[in-house]
C-alpha cells in the first residue's frame, strides 16, 4: 500500500493540506468506502448520484482514517475545522492523479488486460503464471474502472514486483485513460465481442476502443492480441504505437504467433499443446472451454515476455483459482453436474458456453439454462434470436429460458429443435423458481446443466435452487 506523509500525498494529488496535525505519522493506504477504512488510511469522498461521500468524512476519521480529501467548492463544516484534510478541485481526478504519480515512482512490471470477455479470467491466469517468478499483485475481483484501477495501483508497494491490472470500459476514451495511468509493459486484448455495442456503434468501434490500450504502453512494450479476430488486425494498422512496441497474436486458428492445438475439454478442465513450443505441450488448465484455452495463450505470451520459463508457467496454471461463477462446476440435487456461469453474459460469451457444452461427452442429457443478455441496445431481440439459433440438437438436449428477452432465444432455439420434439425440449419461463422446480423434477445423475445470464438476471438463484436438495 502507498505509505506517505499527508503533505507528500497532497503533493502527489495536486492538493493543499488544510490541517497537518499528524506529525510524521504516514498515511497508509486509500479507501473510498468508510466500511473498509483501516486506521491511518486516506479517505477519498466521492460525489455520487444519491450520496455525497463528503457526508461520511467525519465517520471515516472516527473510524481511524489518517486524513481525507475534500473538494474546495464545498464549505468545510465546523466539526471538521481541525481535521487533517487535503483540499482538491475534484476528488476523483485527485485520486487518479495520486495513483498516476505514485505509479511513476514504482519499479515493477505492469500487465494490463482488456477485451470484451475474459478480462477477469485472463487477469487471474496471468497472475497465476507469473507467481512462480514474481511477487504478484492483481486487481481484486472486477475493480476495473476509473476508480478500481487507481485504487489497485495504490495497493502496490516494494513488496510486489509485478501487477496485473484489469481494464474495463463502456465508452471510447476510457481505456486510453486507464492505460496512460497504468503504463503497462505488456497489454492484452482478449477478444472483441458485442458488449457495449450501444455506445460504440459497431464491432469495429469496439475493436478501436480496446486498441486504445496501446496508448499507454511503455516504449519497447508488447501488445498481445487475439489473432482470431480480423477487426483487431485491421485496427492495429492505423493505431499509433509507442516507440519499439511489438505486437504478438494468439489464437485457436493457425496464423497467430501463439497457437493452441490438440485441445481437449471436459466439464472442469482443458488441455492443449502450444504449437512449436517444446516446453508447452499438454498444458493442463483447471478451467473448461476453448475460450479459456484462448485466454491461457494470452497469459503464456505475457509470462514468456516477462521471462517466466515454460515449466514455471505450467505449474502456475496448476495453481489457478478462478473467481466464482465463471463456469464453476458443482453438484445439483440427484447428483447432476451444474456449471454455474451466471457471472455475466453477452452473445459472444453465451456462444462460447454453448460450444463448451457441445464439446462435452458422456452425459445423458445436456441442459442449457439461459437468462437475458442485458445492455445490448436496439439489436437486443435480434441478438437473442441469433444465440437461440446457435443452439442445435447436436450441441445440447434442451434449452430453458428465463426473462423477457430470452423468449426470443427460446423461440429461435425451438425452430432448431422443431423436427425433434421442440415443444418438450425448449421452454421459456417467467419465474426462476418455477424453472428450477421443473428442471429438478427431470434431472438425472448423469445430466449436465449450464446456467448463464447477465449479472442483472442473477441466474445463480437457479443454481442454488438446483443445489438446495443436493
Ligand atoms: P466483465 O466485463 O464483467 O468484467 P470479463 O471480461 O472480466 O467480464 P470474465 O469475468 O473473465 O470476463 O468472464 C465472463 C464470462 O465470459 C465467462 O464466464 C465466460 O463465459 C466468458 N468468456 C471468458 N473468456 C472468454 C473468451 N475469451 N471469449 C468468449 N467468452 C469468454
Ligand atoms: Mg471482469
Amino acid at each position: 500500500m502507498i505509505k506517505r506523509p499527508l503533505n507528500a500525498i497532497a503533493a502527489l494529488c495536486g492538493g493543499t493540506v488544510l490541517n497537518d496535525n499528524r506529525g510524521d505519522a504516514a498515511i497508509v493506504g486509500v479507501s473510498i468506502n468508510t466500511r473498509t477504512i483501516q486506521p491511518g488510511m486516506l479517505f477519498v469522498p466521492i460525489r455520487g448520484e444519491r450520496v455525497d461521500g463528503h457526508d461520511y468524512v467525519g465517520a471515516a476519521l472516527e473510524a481511524g482514517a489518517g486524513g481525507a480529501l475534500w473538494e474546495r467548492s464545498k464549505a468545510v463544516p465546523d466539526v471538521l475545522a481541525e481535521a487533517p484534510l487535503v483540499l482538491v478541485d475534484d476528488t476523483v481526478a485527485a485520486l487518479q492523479r495520486l495513483a498516476a504519480n505514485y505509479r511513476d515512482e514504482l519499479d515493477l512490471r505492469v500487465v494490463g488486460v482488456t477485451g470484451s470477455n475474459g478480462k477477469t479470467t485472463t487477469k487471474d491466469m496471468v497472475a497465476a503464471v507469473l507467481s512462480g517468478t514474481y511477487r504478484v499483485h492483481k486487481t481484486v475481483g472486477n475493480l476495473n474502472n476509473h476508480l478500481g484501477l487507481p485504487l489497485t495501483v495504490l495497493e502496490l508497494d516494494e513488496s510486489y514486483d509485478a501487477v496485473v491490472l484489469e481494464m474495463g470500459m463502456s465508452e471510447f476514451g476510457e481505456i486510453d485513460f486507464l492505460t496512460r495511468l497504468a503504463k503497462p509493459d505488456v497489454a492484452i486484448i482478449t477478444n472483441i465481442g458485442d458488449s457495449h455495442l450501444e455506445q460504440l456503434g459497431s464491432r469495429a468501434g469496439i475493436a478501436q476502443a480496446k486498441l486504445e490500450i496501446v496508448a499507454g504502453l511503455r516504449p519497447g512494450g508488447l501488445l498481445i492480441m487475439n489473432g482470431d479476430e480480423p477487426l483487431l488486425a485491421e485496427g492495429i494498422r492505423s493505431a499509433r504505437l509507442p516507440d519499439g512496441v511489438e505486437v504478438q497474436t494468439f489464437g485457436l486458428e493457425d496464423g497467430s504467433r501463439w497457437v493452441a492445438e490438440h485441445i481437449g475439454v471436459d466439464a472442469t478442465s482443458s488441455r492443449f499443446d502450444v504449437k512449436g513450443e517444446a516446453g508447452l505441450q499438454r498444458v493442463e488448465l483447471p478451467a473448461a472451454g476453448r475460450h479459456n484455452v484462448s485466454n491461457a495463450l494470452a497469459a503464456i505470451a505475457a509470462a514468456t515476455r516477462l521471462g517466466v520459463p515454460a515449466a514455471v508457467i505450467r505449474q502456475g496454471f496448476a495453481g489457478l483459482k478462478l473467481t466464482a461463477m465463471r463456469i464453476e462446476a458443482g453438484r445439483a440435487a440427484n447428483g447432476a453436474m451444474v456449471l454455474n456461469d451466471a457471472y455475466n453474459a453477452s452473445p459472444t460469451s453465451v456462444r462460447a458456453a454453448i460450444d463448451l457444452v457441445a464439446g462435452l461427452t458422456g452425459y445423458r442429457r445436456k441442459w442449457l439454462v439461459l437468462g437475458d443478455m442485458l445492455e445490448l441496445g436496439p439489436q437486443e431481440l435480434e441478438l437473442h434470436g441469433e444465440v437461440g439459433a446457435y443452439v442445435t440438437p447436436a450441441k445440447a438436449d434442451a434449452v430453458l429460458a428465463f426473462g423477457t428477452l430470452s423468449r426470443h432465444t427460446a423461440a429461435a432455439a425451438a425452430k432448431q429443435f422443431a423436427a425433434d420434439g421442440g415443444e418438450e425440449r425448449v421452454r421459456a419461463f417467467d419465474d426462476k423458481g418455477a424453472l428450477a422446480e421443473w428442471l429438478l423434477a427431470r434431472l438425472a445423475p448423469e445430466d449436465l446443466v449450464l446456467v448463464k445470464g447477465s449479472r442483472g438476471m442473477r441466474m445463480e438463484d437457479i443454481v442454488h435452487a438446483l443445489q438446495r436438495e443436493a
